[in-house]
């Protein structure tokens, strides 16, 4: 028999996604996860000094407010914590297989069904398929020569082993992305000695960050409108920041050098040493790639136990790291703060097999990065891709979220109205979707700055920024609530 639905991804997505269609009365629903428990990206990542770079009044989702955030920015914990939360209150544990690694999934014309592969073997058939797998769920280990010779520890940030006890280790870090920031004081606390290995500098502006007292918990608690006023206040803020430095460089691009400019006073306050602050500097316009927010960063660069590696690495040998002067640093324990693998293998998560064998994975990298509304693919019948090119909008994840759960709403109710057994987006919409995004990009930072070195991957292998979308929050969200629903075939 086959499910009505089946969600792979028991993240923040995926149990939006769940929430909107139990809503809906669609009971038979299977979450399939890989991981051993839910919580997505907050249940994977461990690392020490974890916590969110989005304030938690709108990195929450805003039908279930969370009066108990400890701090401004919750530490991830708090993240994983509130996800266990949701998954209890709207009963979708009971719906959730942990320890299902889904490896495809094939279009079957006949039954009009998706047949969804695990590992080990064991196939399962549902109506719907919606993947919501996340766009930073594969650790990337780096492509560096000798790596897999290295006699020491190694953990990838994304997969942190609470068994190894790191203090009084030589320490070497490569990476200093959001997650390079938030590791480095924290392991420049218990090293020996710690060396930062940079390719790339990374904007850092202050985190204006605080504890919330209790009483204020109290009111949020009591008074859900105040918590509410909260997030209205932090929301108008981020999408400010997002519309003019991000979207809108054409004509904001002083913001963004406003911006650069705090990074970089920000950086003179707290490290005296100019060939230091010179090496801490990007190159590249405030945008290009996601900035952070630190103020414990910079000033772990004075520590006496930790050194600057700006310089190439040659090679990793089995006792330390060799740069491609010659220099070597002597370390015992490697952490990769190396990001993930997102191009190459988020998209798409697993294999998925449409319409007269179209590949979804081949198809975008044929032609290009692209889905209607960042959640629908032409030759793609009843499913949804929740991560998607063009999907992510705004700066709040949760933003993407809700506003998808409205899009699968208004589809889901359109197949009920019409008895459909089968939807697909048209050729002709998503032509019109893409054409409009190609248009918008041309305004933002990512075309009119200089993001050449910025490596950032926004970027696809097609040179193209297609990770967020080019629109604002309240657009987007406007556009879910009315696109013409005629964009869709029902069959
Ligand atoms: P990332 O931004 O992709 O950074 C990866 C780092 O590893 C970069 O500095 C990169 O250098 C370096 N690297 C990768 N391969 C390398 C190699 N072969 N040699 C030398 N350096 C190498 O990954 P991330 O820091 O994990 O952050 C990813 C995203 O996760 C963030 O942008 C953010 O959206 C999210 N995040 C959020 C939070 C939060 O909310 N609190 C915390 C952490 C992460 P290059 O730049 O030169 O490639």
């Amino acid at each position: 028999m086959a499910h009505d639905v089946i969600i792979v991804g028991a993240g923040f997505g995926g149990m939006g996604a769940a929430i909107e269609l139990d809503k809906m009365g669609i009971d038979d629903i299977v979450i399939l996860e890989r991981e051993d428990d839910l919580g997505g990206t907050w249940h994977v990542n461990r690392y020490p000094g974890l916590a969110v770079d989005i304030a938690s009044v709108t990195y929450s989702y805003s039908f279930e407010p969370n009066p108990n955030w400890s701090r401004l920015y919750a530490p991830g914990s708090e993240l994983k914590a509130y996800a266990s939360h949701v998954a209890d209150k709207y009963g979708l544990r009971r719906r959730m297989r942990f320890g299902a690694d889904v490896t495809g999934a094939t279009w079957d014309p006949d039954e009009a069904e998706w047949e969804v592969a695990l590992e080990g073997g064991e196939t399962l058939r549902a109506r719907y398929l919606i993947t919501a797998t996340g766009f930073l769920s594969q650790p990337k280990l780096p492509d560096i020569e000798g790596i897999e010779d290295f006699a020491g520890t190694v953990i990838h940030s994304a997969k942190w082993d609470d068994e190894v006890d790191l203090a009084g280790r030589r320490i070497g870090v490569i990476g200093t992305g959001a997650t390079g920031v938030q590791l480095v004081p924290e392991l420049a606390k218990v090293a020996q000695h710690l060396t930062v290995f940079q390719r790339t500098p990374i904007w850092v502006v202050p985190k204006v960050d605080f504890s919330i007292p209790a009483p204020v918990r109290t009111v949020f608690g009591a008074l859900p409108i105040t918590q509410r006023a909260a997030r209205f206040a932090n929301s108008v803020a981020l999408e400010a920041l997002n519309t003019v430095g991000v979207l809108n460089y054409k004509h904001g691009h002083r913001f963004n050098d406003l911006a650069a400019l705090l990074a970089k006073a920000h950086m003179f306050a707290q490290v005296r040493e100019r060939r230091t602050r010179a090496a801490l500097t990007p190159r590249y316009s405030f945008g290009c790639k996601r900035p952070t927010f630190s103020n414990t960063y910079f000033p772990a660069f004075a520590r006496p136990n930790v050194t600057l590696e700006p310089t190439s690495i040659r090679r990793v040998l089995p006792g330390g790291i060799e740069m491609a002067d010659g220099t070597v640093h002597e370390i015992d324990t490697l952490v990769l703060a190396t990001g993930f693998s997102l191009w190459e293998k988020n998209f798409p998560a697993i294999e998925v097999t449409g319409r007269d064998g179209c590949n979804l994975g081949e198809f975008w990298r044929a032609t290009r990065f692209q889905a209607y509304e960042g959640m629908a693919v032409p030759k793609f019948p009843n499913f949804f891709s929740l991560h998607s090119p063009y999907s992510y909008t705004g700066l709040s994840y949760f933003w993407t979220i809700e506003t998808q759960m409205v899009h699968l709403r208004r589809v889901f109710e359109e197949i009920d109205r019409r008895a459909a057994r089968t939807v697909e987006i048209t050729e002709q919409a998503n032509a019109a979707f893409l054409e409009t995004m190609t248009g918008r990009l041309g305004r933002s930072v990512f075309q009119l700055g200089s993001c050449e070195g910025s490596r950032s991957y926004y970027f696809d292998p097609h040179g193209e920024a297609t990770l967020l979308r080019p629109s604002s929050v309240l657009g987007a969200q406007r556009d879910a609530r009315t696109f013409p629903i005629d964009d869709y075939a029902f069959h």
